[in-house]
């Protein structure tokens, strides 16, 4: 970044703010050499990728869905609606630094259920009931085995589930994933 005034490249950023919207990053720039101030205005790419629906229909990336998928899981938890915010925040962040133009409806909620069930097993197991489409008591103990093994035993599967929610992806599409260990993974490695 040269100074427009003497060409030098050496300068520091006094002031950043977001403009338009948030599709801008405007900084304010000292220049080292001669001391004079410009800006520069930087865009920020919107490459969040399209979600994969399970029935293979293309969906733009819905932010205010996810968000309501998982305040719907917490209510009456004990999770505050910044930690709902953070939560939907980092998926955001990994989805945009994946750089994947397209990710599956499965893969997220997956993430989803990782990062809840590290805040709030309960509120976890309620969004999986809703997002895994949960059918059995057999479905319950799967879930804890992979995302809650220390919670799993003794909880009592069948208190305070509702199943009235509005699922934020397709149910199958998680469990045509297949059973087996997984850790949490980033979601652009999904290959
Ligand atoms: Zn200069």
């Amino acid at each position: 970044m040269q100074c427009p005034f003497c060409g030098d490249d050496g300068n520091r950023v006094i002031d950043s703010r977001i403009a338009r919207d948030g599709a801008e990053i405007r900084r304010r720039r000292e220049c080292d050499e001669c001391g004079r101030r410009f800006t520069t205005r930087e865009r920020i790419e919107e490459v969040l990728p399209r979600v994969i629906k399970r029935d293979e229909r293309r969906e733009e990336w819905d932010r205010v869905k996810l968000l309501r998928g998982v305040e719907h899981a917490c209510v009456k938890r004990p999770v505050s609606a910044s930690a709902i915010e953070r939560l939907v925040d980092g998926i955001e962040r990994e989805l945009q630094e994946s750089g994947e133009r397209e990710v599956s409806s499965g893969a997220i909620g997956r993430r989803v259920l990782e990062e809840l069930s590290a805040i709030d097993v309960l509120a976890a197991v309620r969004f999986a009931s809703v997002f895994l489409d949960f059918s059995s008591p057999s479905d319950y103990e799967a879930f804890f085995a992979e995302f809650a093994p220390a919670a799993g035993s003794g909880i009592d599967g069948g208190s305070g589930l509702e199943e009235d929610g509005a699922p934020v992806a397709s149910p199958r599409a998680v469990a045509a994933g297949g059973p087996g260990p997984h850790g949490p993974r980033p979601l652009g490695a999904r290959r």
